[in-house]
């Protein structure tokens, strides 16, 4: 008897408060990992939650950037048939990169898996956070921006009505109060 799920599991994203307004980011899947830093100069986790959203609609990629101070790492997503593609690029400095192409950047990050399970990671990552810090824990670290309560719900609203995902669902107990 398993509980494994299969490929369903093959994604994680992990979603850590590092400090005074930056946050990392751990990504892991089979074959590799990576880690991004964010700070709050950008509303990185609100970003990465909205963006993935954007892709349940008539859009079929969505950009946005993490500063890394004074990297800028680059995410770009895109939609093909049933699979969300990952693209991290890593650019030394944020204050001239905005302006360059994709292919002037380091690739650090390349994935493709089906929605759900793209998705289900994301919204796991913005779970365990509000989880783990609460509502004002994760203000006061974070500081700049409040948890995307509202883009959170959105994208768990889209992914139970159009994926179809085995995992589970819990709601974390902080979401509920206030
Ligand atoms: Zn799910």
């Amino acid at each position: 008897m398993s509980m494994d799920q299969g490929p369903a599991r093959a994604l994680q994203l992990k979603w850590e408060l590092v400090g005074h307004g930056w946050a990392r980011c751990d990504l892991t899947d089979d074959s590799q990992t990576a880690s991004v830093i964010a700070s709050y100069c950008t509303d990185a986790l609100a970003d990465l939650v909205a963006s993935t959203g954007e892709l349940y609609g008539q859009q079929h990629s969505a950009r946005f950037f993490f500063d890394a101070e004074p990297q800028e790492l680059r995410w770009v997503l895109s939609a093909v048939d049933d699979a969300i593609s990952v693209t991290i690029y890593k650019f030394p400095d944020v204050g001239v990169s905005p302006d360059l192409p994709d292919s002037s950047g380091t690739v650090i990050w390349q994935s493709t898996h089906p929605r759900q399970v793209f998705v289900h990671a994301v919204l796991d990552a913005a779970d365990n956070v509000l989880r783990e810090h609460g509502e004002a824990g994760y203000h006061a670290k974070w500081s700049m921006h409040q948890y995307p309560f509202g883009l959170v719900a959105d994208l768990r609203r889209l992914h139970m009505r159009d994926d179809v995902c085995a995992l589970s669902h819990e709601l974390p107990c902080a979401q509920a109060r206030e």
